[in-house]
């Protein structure tokens, strides 16, 4: 089994982890109540999507 030959620095490391980015974008918010919600997606706390369609009203 291949083992790595010396430790992988902090510097190494820490460069790598920069391209770890929070996953789940295409965070928007919502014009009717101005919640963060997903786009593409019925707005969790209005219950509203492009702007009229009521699905779930709470
Ligand atoms: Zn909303």
């Amino acid at each position: 089994m291949a083992v790595p030959k010396r430790r992988t620095s902090k510097k190494a490391k820490r460069q790598r982890r920069t391209h770890f980015k929070l996953n789940v974008p295409g965070m928007v918010r919502c014009p009717e109540c101005g919640e963060l919600k997903r786009s593409h997606r019925v707005c969790k706390s209005c219950g509203t999507y492009k702007g009229e369609e009521v699905v779930d009203p709470s």
